[in-house]
């Protein structure tokens, strides 16, 4: 007897590339876990925080700002 056509679908987990059920019983979806979903959400964070703090060397304004009369 063949009772396969219940199965829900399946869908490779984008952190762990392990099965993940692509399914509103699971709620990570489409990761398999709430780790991998946490791990991944942490590597787009990193990635967000990663701004170039590199201020411009010209600071330098035209004129003196200390001939105000
Ligand atoms: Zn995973």
């Amino acid at each position: 007897m063949s009772t396969d056509n219940h199965s829900p679908t399946m869908v490779a987990c984008p952190t762990c590339g392990g099965p993940s059920v692509f399914a509103p019983s699971n709620k990570f979806r489409p990761f398999c876990s709430q780790r991998c979903r946490q791990i991944d959400l942490g590597a787009w964070a990193n990635e967000e925080f990663r701004v170039p703090a590199q201020t411009p060397p010209e600071d330098a304004p035209f004129g003196d700002p200390k001939t105000e009369p």
